[in-house]
């Protein structure tokens, strides 16, 4: 079978995150994302028809050359919007011996109905370590979340949860934890 050839990207890949999961990890920015969320951070990354037309092949080079790194992520936009060319470049990724995450504004369970609709949702789930699914939602958004912007997200075990058939969430991920630094005073804030 030939495999797929291109994908949309919003952006160069990043190779120097230090927020989009643990350690520092290399970033695929996919263009184009259906949910629309209230307070996206990433607008710019909905149309489908904007971005930049990227080489799988031109990727994958790129991920051989990392080094020193932890892990790649799939953001976005939403990488589910194109499970072919993103199942393509996270295979490459575990090969190389790297952990993968993923965002997507779609839940663990609308997945699992999706991919009866197309094989690649499931093949793309198959390579991935951890998946932070859900939309945004603004009246749940906290700045004390680990790896996530609202509360309604969740952070899950994806071999576990295709094992178990239900979403198995990483409870080290759960806590929302108050960040304050030695030096913060109140007054700070109105500086
Ligand atoms: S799923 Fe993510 S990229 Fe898409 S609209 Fe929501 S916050 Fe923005």
């Amino acid at each position: 079978m030939l495999e797929m050839q291109k994908i949309k990207l919003a952006a160069p890949l990043q190779t120097d995150s230090i927020v989009d999961g643990p350690g520092i990890r290399a970033v695929i920015w996919t263009q184009g994302c259906g949910h629309h969320c209230k307070g996206c951070h990433n607008p710019e990354t909905w149309n489908f028809e904007e971005g930049i037309d990227c080489s799988i092949n031109d990727i994958k080079k790129q991920l051989d050359d990392l080094k020193n790194h932890d892990g790649i992520t799939l953001s976005g936009g939403d990488p589910l919007f194109q499970p072919e060319a993103c199942y393509e470049i996270a295979k490459h990724a575990k090969k190389l011996g790297y952990n993968v995450w993923c965002y997507t504004g779609f839940t663990f369970e609308q997945l699992m109905v999706m991919k009866h609709h197309n094989p690649y949702i499931l093949k793309l789930l198959e390579q991935l370590d951890v998946l932070i699914d859900g939309r945004f939602i603004l009246e749940q958004k906290s700045l004390n979340l680990k790896f996530k912007g609202s509360r309604n997200q969740r952070i899950i075990d994806v071999p576990a949860s295709l094992k178990e058939n239900k979403a198995i969430i990483i409870e080290k991920y759960s806590e929302e934890k108050v960040w304050k630094p030695k030096y913060y005073k109140e007054e700070f804030l109105y500086i």
